[in-house]
């Protein structure tokens, strides 16, 4: 069964979509405003059939540039622009992330002045903290290869997990990640741990895979159980007998 809420004493999530290789968003917030994590397909449909108030996002946070983590961006801020936002948006994403800063650049090119609030880039390094809406994101960059089907495992891309505080409650985000030495202090003592699971099981998935690419659904209960919750996301295909490739 899967979950998609949680609400702490300070923080709550909202997890509007997450399925591996389609799309990836999630909504944390206090009483103070709200972070998107990741911009996957359908992200403004998500946000406005959960009845949530685009004017409450302070800032869009990236865990890499996969399309599905993506994929939305450019709709998300058109309708921010559309709807007359004055306030100033921060993206957020890993050092290099080519995908997300190209998109806000184009963005940026395409309706230059008509653009009623400044968005500002930050690209983020490991380790580093920050602050918005009271609330502090620390970064942690995780291993995350992408992959495709008949070439293999690709290189690795800037990739990050987040840790979200707010009045002593904690919130760490795997975002796509292998099995990586980070990722446990990443996690560790979280209130919430939400962790990508993406392959069904470690049985019959290649060792690479489950070190520079995905966790496996038993992997990141281990993961999970640093923790002191947890909620599996980013699932791809779930079939009995299946070859896992992703
Ligand atoms: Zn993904």
């Amino acid at each position: 069964m899967n979950r998609n809420e949680w609400k702490g004493k300070g923080l709550s999530v909202n997890i509007l979509y997450s399925r591996a290789g389609v799309a990836q968003q999630i909504w944390i917030g206090n009483e103070n405003g709200s972070l998107l994590f990741d911009a996957g397909d359908g992200v403004l449909r998500d946000i406005l059939s959960n009845k949530l108030d685009v004017n409450e996002i302070k800032g869009i946070f990236f865990t890499h540039g996969h399309f599905d983590h993506v994929g939305s961006l450019h709709s998300l801020l058109g309708f921010l622009r559309m709807k007359g936002r004055k306030e100033e948006l921060p993206i957020l994403a890993p050092e290099g992330c080519t995908e997300v800063f190209s998109i806000v650049e184009n963005f940026i090119r395409c309706y230059q002045d008509t653009i009623p609030f400044k968005i500002s880039r930050k690209e983020i390094r490991s380790r580093e903290i920050l602050h918005i809406a009271d609330m502090s994101i620390e970064a942690y960059s995780v291993v995350h290869c992408g992959s495709i089907k008949g070439s293999g495992i690709l290189d690795g891309i800037p990739a990050m997990g987040y840790r979200i505080s707010y009045k002593g409650e904690t919130i760490a985000i795997s975002g796509d990640t292998g099995m990586c030495p980070s990722l446990k202090e990443l996690v560790k003592e979280a209130d919430l741990a939400i962790i990508e699971a993406t392959i069904q099981t470690s049985k019959g998935a290649k060792k690479e895979t489950l070190e520079k690419v995905h966790l496996s659904e038993d992997l990141a209960k281990e993961v999970g159980k640093l923790a002191k919750d947890f909620i599996l996301v980013h699932k791809g295909k779930r079939k009995s007998n299946i070859k896992h490739e992703i």
